[in-house]
């Protein structure tokens, strides 16, 4: 089998989808993309495409893996990393169609029969949130997750302090004793600010905090982990095995890879292998389209130390475009009780709608919000 052609689609609300196609008509479908750099990212798909991948076996995944990443001198990144990814995820579709088996079952076989997800609430507005997650738990969820603050001062005034913990004691009021909510920091905070911040929160007993800390700041980190009475968790911006390690050695509860930007479902599975060394749980990061959460699934569904999925199906960053738009059958991401069911169709599981893909509009307006102090300096979003 060779690989043929490669194409790719930039859809709204913000993903890139790839399509790889076979001379012996297996397709296999992938998600590389960097939310805000769409178009980068497919140059870096069209540029590897070109050097590694046509004329390629499709079934020697790992091979082309490392040409892929460690083939140019220049390497690693989010870019590339996520270029590779979204090719990778796409790579093991085909395998999986190749060999009549889901992916998971190409990587060991199941060690779940279904796996926890949290939705969404925002947070942004705190008005909001006590219906918002009371939606999400009449829905069946279990556990949800929610911005900390919106733009935040370098050092969290009293107003700051009690907005936090006011959305935590809304949140833990609507779900009980029984449900989780995590708390994403969006790496808004500085690392003083966390330290000040974060001793709040226990009270309300949040399953994790995320992102607490830049992660440019890995030097920081331990200190962090070591002063924070709540789980600390982070991932979703480092890339690859070695850019995980400082996070593991520095004690993070839970580690949140991206399979569309931490190298696929190859480097993520060795990611979450790297993470049970240390007896940490993966939670991998999907705020992404139909591809990306179809690849966590497979990932989730064989990796023993799975915590809980993310997925974006009604998050607030999707305007315009759903996960389920792009899908033909919408079964394998029902949720049953906040669950998502073992997926046994061949490859990843879902069948990408093509003709639903090639007609959505060429899409690659979305940018990072940009946001600034009351004094107009630079704010982090
Ligand atoms: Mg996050």
């Amino acid at each position: 089998m060779k690989i043929t052609r490669v194409e790719t689609f930039a859809v709204p609300p913000r993903w890139l989808l790839c399509r790889i196609e076979t001379d012996e008509g297996h397709v296999g479908w992938g998600e590389p993309v960097v939310e805000g750099r769409a178009a980068t990212v497919r140059t870096a798909v069209g540029e590897l495409t070109e050097q590694f991948l046509i004329g390629a076996d499709p079934l020697r995944i790992e091979d082309l893996w490392q040409q892929m990443t460690k083939g140019s001198f220049y390497r690693g990144g989010p870019v590339l990393s996520s270029a590779v990814a979204g090719l990778d995820q796409a790579l093991w579709d085909i395998a999986g169609k190749h060999y009549g088996a889901p992916v998971h079952q190409l990587l060991g076989g199941p060690v779940r029969e279904k796996v926890r997800a949290y939705s969404w609430v925002g947070g942004d507005e705190p008005a909001e949130l006590r219906d918002h997650v009371q939606q999400q738990v009449e829905a069946g969820f279990t556990a949800v997750k929610m911005n900390a603050s919106g733009r935040m001062n370098r050092l969290a005034t009293v107003r700051d302090i009690e907005g936090i913990v006011g959305r935590a004691e809304t949140a833990r009021d609507v779900l009980g004793p029984d449900g989780d909510f995590a708390v994403d920091f969006h790496g808004r905070f500085t690392a003083a600010n966390a330290r000040k911040v974060l001793p709040h929160l226990a009270p309300y007993n949040p399953l994790f905090v995320e992102e607490p800390l830049l992660p440019e700041y890995p030097h920081l980190l331990a200190g962090l982990v070591a002063a924070s009475p709540v789980p600390v968790a982070t991932g979703e911006r480092l890339y690859s095995r070695t850019d995980v390690l400082p996070a593991l050695q520095a004690g993070v509860a839970v580690l949140q890879p991206d399979l569309s930007h931490a190298g696929g479902i190859s480097e993520t599975r060795r990611i979450a292998a790297l993470a049970e060394t240390f007896d940490v749980p993966v939670a991998p990061h999907c705020p992404l389209g139909p591809v990306s959460l179809a690849a966590s699934l497979q990932v989730a569904f064989c990796t023993p130390n799975f915590l809980i999925q993310e997925q974006s199906i009604g998050i607030h960053y999707n305007t315009g475009a759903e996960v389920l738009d792009y899908v033909v059958d919408k079964e394998p991401f029902r949720f049953h009780d906040g669950h998502l069911a073992r997926p046994t169709a061949p490859g990843l599981g879902i069948t990408v709608d093509e003709r639903a893909v090639r007609a959505a509009e060429e899409y690659d307006a979305w940018r990072n919000p940009a946001w600034r102090h009351p004094d107009g300096s630079f704010a982090e979003w």
